[in-house]
């Protein structure tokens, strides 16, 4: 039987004696450069400083010394900004050749680790740059660098496409066309208010030397404090890849968007890793019998609950927002690490800059058991009422009550012919809180509500799975185009912050492929084409964008939101009505949905409503029409009132 006992690691008595909070990395001044590396059981640790990030070259040696809590520090003189360095470390007779945890920048594929001085990295303006202020609604789209910009009819530059720059680019149109913009472009005429972005740190399965034709989310950290050097235009020089990410947040901010970085705290791209090679047996959880812990099911598990190793992850974090600018912090498997970690970061950064200024939130599971403790709360859905209102939770309850269980390629929820009920329509509505349930939290605030992201199917692909026998994917389809105008409908009316993959606006497919992390760009890239003949469809996420952000009902994430629902009907099978007090141009709102396939006319309470939105057209509220006595609701369809 796997059991896991409190080893010495994650004793009290080995924090007190071995826990130090001292700056590590390296720290170059006009008059000398320090390097420090914490490695408690090493019995030598040498320098070894190089020209270059990659050539076959002879290190130059430097003995470190040992200081307290197991610190080996070395200062070398003059300002080393530029040289490339390793540690030789020796731990019970072995010695192995590692890159500095701490590097805040590497040479090629990571390998060696580059001493820098951040403010030459820094692009013009950089000081006082700053993010566009809060939005009154976080609308989150997640996009990949690479899959991005890459179709080579995004009409970005041939060198750029793929790259932070390509990210960025302003101007571009469909094959250049003039027409249909692209890009940052399209995203600033979509409306979206943040942009998530899949793993920017330094991660191990793309070669930064090959062709540029590999792809990889990305989900497998080499150096958590360095970019990803392939999205950069020169992977080789180490400064490059920072500026030019960087100079990707500035010109994001710049065009109106909050910047979210994707971490992956819970386990490294193997075990053969700077944090295992300089401290073995540290950083990551094992059984009591010897075996990894692979709660991740990447084959290791970060030990987040050890005092240096949750100090490690606290100053990554602190790092990212601080030199780069990210606007918010979303933790991959979350599951994994503890509730009083989470916690203790989302205090940090708001201590460090103003309170619910960095969002923070994170995947509520794990893909199986992990080695901890017994007295360490992981967060997980068992734990999100302990975690603070600000640590949101994706929620896999709404996801999956609207298009059916998510590892079941053909399940139905209430858009695709599955159970529906109106007291589970308001349980998502009200984005989870304080409903009894599996997934529960204490305020919307904590609630990410969401239909698709990187990972299984498209919402395209899905519906198509579920709904069509002939699983053609590519054809355009106008009964799958209302259900996913149905859909998105129902999400953009629920409480909590809104988030979807990057397409899912135009019926983005992935070729009914469920795990895309390394398939070829044929199936990732973002197909532009596609975007304009499913322009229709964006059109209609568009306006649900732009209403949502004037709608204070669906807005309010404090602890009274759930009370503005006044009530839930069911006035016909497959049919649902809820009222809900608003504030502003309209006093009340009222949902219609129908996801049964007849369609109906329905009796309206007293009064004037304006007509904000149906199945057909989210920008109704642009030209006032209003109705009384009823309302005729076609199937398949949702339609929400205002009154004033
Ligand atoms: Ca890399």
């Amino acid at each position: 039987m796997k059991t896991k006992q409190e080893n010495r690691f994650d004793s009290s008595e080995f924090a007190k004696k071995f826990h130090t909070d001292v700056p590590l990395g390296s720290f170059p001044s006009d008059q000398e450069t320090r390097f420090a590396l914490w490695a408690p059981t090493a019995k030598s640790v040498i320098l070894q400083l190089y020209r270059s990030g990659n050539e076959p070259e002879v290190a130059k040696p430097y003995a470190m010394e040992r200081g307290e809590k197991g610190v080996w520090s070395l200062c070398l003189p003059g300002n080393l900004s530029g040289v490339y360095y390793t540690y030789a470390v020796t731990v019970r007779g072995v010695t192995t050749i590692t890159q500095d945890p701490y590097a805040k920048a590497a040479g090629l594929n990571g390998r060696r680790s580059m001493v820098i001085d951040l403010n030459t990295t820094n692009p013009k303006g950089w000081a006082e740059e700053k993010a566009p202020s809060k939005p009154s609604e976080n609308i989150i789209y997640e996009v990949h660098v690479k899959d991005f910009s890459y179709d080579p009819n995004s009409g970005v530059e041939d060198a750029l496409r793929g790259k932070y720059l390509g990210l960025c680019a302003s101007g571009t149109t469909l094959n250049g066309d003039g027409i249909h913009s692209t890009c940052m472009d399209y995203l600033k005429k979509l409306g979206v208010t943040h942009l998530e972005l899949l793993p920017v740190y330094d991660f191990g399965s793309v070669d930064e030397g090959g062709s540029d034709a590999q792809f990889n989310w990305g989900y497998d950290p080499i150096n958590y404090n360095v970019p990803e050097g392939s999205y950069s235009t020169n992977p080789y020089d180490g400064a490059v890849r920072i500026r030019e990410l960087k100079q990707m947040i500035q010109t994001l901010h710049a065009n109106g968007f909050r910047v979210i970085m994707d971490v992956v705290y819970n386990h490294t791209y193997s075990v053969d890793s700077c944090l295992e090679n300089t401290f073995p047996g540290y950083f990551y959880r094992k059984y009591d019998n010897g075996e990894l812990s692979n709660g991740s099911g990447c084959g290791n598990d970060i030990a987040s609950q050890r005092s240096m190793c949750a100090r490690y992850i606290m100053d990554s974090v602190l790092y990212w927002a601080e030199e780069y600018h990210f606007d918010g912090f979303r933790f991959d498997l979350m599951g994994l690490i503890p509730v009083e970690l989470m916690n203790q970061l989302r205090n940090a950064l708001d201590d460090r800059f103003g309170k619910g200024e960095k969002l923070v939130f994170g995947e509520p599971w794990r893909a199986a058991d992990t080695a901890v403790p017994e007295n360490v709360n992981l967060a997980d859905k068992a734990n999100l009422k302990n975690l603070l209102n600000g640590v949101g939770a994706f929620c896999d309850a709404t996801r999956d009550a609207i298009k059916g269980n998510v590892f079941e390629s053909c399940a139905r929820g209430f858009v695709n012919g599955g159970a529906f009920s109106a007291q589970e329509l308001a349980n998502c509505i009200r984005g989870w809180a304080k409903v009894s349930g599996e997934y529960s939290v204490n305020t919307p605030e904590q609630t990410i509500c969401y239909l698709s992201s990187h990972d299984d199917w498209t919402l395209w692909d899905r519906l198509v799975n579920s709904v069509r026998k002939d699983k053609d994917y590519q054809t355009r389809d106008n009964a799958i185009l209302k259900i996913n105008r149905l859909a998105a409908s129902i999400l953009f009316c629920c409480q909590g912050n809104l988030f979807f993959l990057s397409g899912e606006e135009f019926g983005r497919t992935k070729y009914g492929i469920q795990n895309t992390y390394c398939a070829p760009l044929s199936v990732n890239q973002i197909d532009w084409k596609r975007a304009w003949e499913n322009s229709d469809l964006v059109s209609y996420y568009r306006g649900l964008i732009a209403l949502r952000k004037q709608l204070p009902a669906f807005q309010d994430k404090s602890h009274h939101a759930a009370e503005r629902i006044c009530t839930i009907g069911e006035p016909i099978e497959n049919t649902a009505v809820v009222e809900m007090t608003n504030e502003g141009t309209w006093e009340h709102l009222l949902l219609f949905v129908n996801v049964g396939n007849q369609d109906h006319t329905l009796p309206l309470p007293e009064g004037n409503w304006q007509l904000l939105f149906d199945g057909e057209d989210s920008f109704r509220w642009l030209n006032p029409e209003f109705l009384s006595e009823n309302v005729f609701l076609p199937r398949k369809s949702a339609i929400l009132l205002g009154k004033q």
